[in-house]
């Protein structure tokens, strides 16, 4: 059956990812995806633990620079897959694990529990008694988990190592807003006045984990938990780590000024300036009132100048009102071991989505609608998109060949499989070599970061997407 459609000669607005190597060779080759998609089924998660290794290294060459003793600890919450934390622990580093799930499986695949943390925004007896039983390091978040966690050291008679979560920093004159941790002056009396004594818990360290991606903010925030770890110290409390979070920006696309030209002309289009670049003028987070849009985008910022180790260095040679040397030299002082907690940013390459073209349709105003054999929640983070364009591989060699052409391009929408209206995979008009046929695959590049797992449901029933590692030519399914 051949599929009609008019040809669509509106200016596409691209945004091209950077894409590593691995996956690069993966999709310039794709017999083997369409071998892996037929037998592990669509979607397809295709990981490499390269890159992760190349992330690790990157950070760890920005603590080796500034002689700062260090561990990095993988946050796996933001992909579920154990291969990634146990080779953490091969690098020699860490995994934060966030809840029971997640350290027990650390646990069972052999992972040494002086390399692992345990920072779960819910801590439950269950989670406690195995973090203490294996001597796990526990941040505490309030006083009713620091309750709890002093009935479970009770019961079994071990000990456990705590770090205190703080957080209420004070930026420019103004309390940053958290729901997260203790305020510095109440982390300090809890430890003065009862951690220092307890029998049975050592303090070990401060930690906190800020949202956002501000510079100062981080800086702002190390700087204060300096003044309270020198006050501690003072008292001849002493603390051994500085536990600083995750949040390291990440750069997915190649190119500046396509991210900038994708912003003004969403504007110029939900006002109506020109042919819609997201689905019925979905304005991503942004509200239009009489014509008028206020405030941006609610997206990632997935173009970044600074990023991963960039962004750490960044932090560290930063200065602080409190003090007049830069934060690595502080630390470096007072032999404080820096950890940090990166998820995203360690995943950044490792990971792409890979899925089957169902069905191409019409809506009722006329667009094309490519359908995927894979649904949103398999794609998906707290961005209202994911803004990188996706790669179309035709299952037809020979038609691949006339893709090249820009008299075939069309441009359409990626719908799934969840029976719902606004089920798109995409918000944004993708721009296609030809209409993709039926058995073509759509490849999303990157996604390993939050992106595959984060969110993925199991509405209807549809079974949880397979993830695969890509090693030496061949597919092994994680375990
Ligand atoms: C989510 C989270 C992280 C990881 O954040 P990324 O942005 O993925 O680097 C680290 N620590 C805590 C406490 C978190 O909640």
């Amino acid at each position: 059956m051949t599929f009609s459609h008019t040809t669509n000669k509106e200016k596409h607005v691209p945004l091209t990812p950077i894409i590593h190597d691995w996956m690069r060779q993966l999709i310039d080759v794709p017999l083997q995806l369409q071998d892996a998609v037929a037998q592990y089924r669509s979607p397809l998660n295709v990981q490499s633990l390269v890159p992760f290794a190349e992330n690790v290294g990157a950070f760890k060459s920005v603590f080796e620079k500034y002689e700062l003793q260090h561990r990095i600890y993988f946050a796996r919450k933001a992909n579920k897959c154990i291969s990634y934390a146990t080779h953490a622990a091969e690098l020699g580093e860490g995994v934060d694990t966030a809840s029971f799930e997640e350290l027990a499986q650390c646990l069972e695949a052999g992972i040494d529990p002086a390399q692992l943390i345990s920072t779960a925004a819910v801590k439950s007896s269950r989670l406690l008694e195995l973090a203490v039983e294996h001597h796990v390091t526990i941040i505490i978040d309030n006083l009713d988990e620091l309750d709890l966690l002093e009935k479970v050291v009770q019961r079994t008679g071990k000990n456990a190592n705590i770090s205190l979560r703080v957080g209420g920093f004070e930026v420019n004159g103004t309390t940053l807003h958290t729901r997260f941790g203790f305020s510095l002056t109440e982390a300090q009396k809890l430890i003065l006045d009862h951690i220092a004594h307890h029998p049975m818990l050592s303090y070990v360290g401060l930690h906190f984990h800020l949202n956002g991606y501000s510079i100062p903010e981080r800086a702002a925030a190390i700087g204060q938990c300096i003044e309270l770890l020198d006050a501690l110290q003072e008292q001849n409390v002493q603390t051994l780590h500085l536990d600083i979070g995750g949040g390291y920006l990440v750069n997915y696309l190649n190119d500046q000024s396509e991210w900038e030209y994708f912003h003004s002309e969403l504007k110029k289009a939900i006002l109506e300036g020109r042919q819609e670049l997201t689905y019925r003028n979905d304005p991503l987070g942004m509200v239009k009132i009489k014509n008028k849009l206020y405030g941006e985008p609610k997206v990632y910022p997935y173009y970044n100048e600074v990023n991963k180790d960039g962004f750490l260095e960044k932090i560290l040679i930063s200065h602080v009102d409190e003090y007049d040397a830069p934060i690595y030299q502080l630390l470096r002082d007072r032999k404080i071991e820096v950890r940090i907690e990166p998820g995203r940013s360690l995943l950044d390459q490792t990971g792409m989505t890979v899925a089957r073209v169902a069905f191409r349709k019409h809506d009722a105003a006329g667009n094309l609608l490519v359908g995927l054999e894979m649904n949103r929640t398999q794609m998906k983070s707290s961005s209202s998109d994911f803004l990188l364009d996706p790669i179309h591989l035709p299952q037809q060699i020979e038609e691949a060949a006339d893709l090249s052409s820009e008299e075939q391009s069309v441009l359409g929408y990626l719908v799934g499989a969840y029976c719902l209206e606004q089920e798109f995979i995409l918000l944004r008009k993708i721009k296609f070599h030809g209409v993709p046929t039926v058995g073509d695959l759509m490849v999303f590049v990157n996604t390993a970061g939050y992106m595959m797992h984060f969110f993925e449901s199991q509405a209807h029933q549809f079974a949880l997407a397979e993830n695969v590692f890509y090693t030496e030519k061949a597919f092994s399914i994680d375990r």
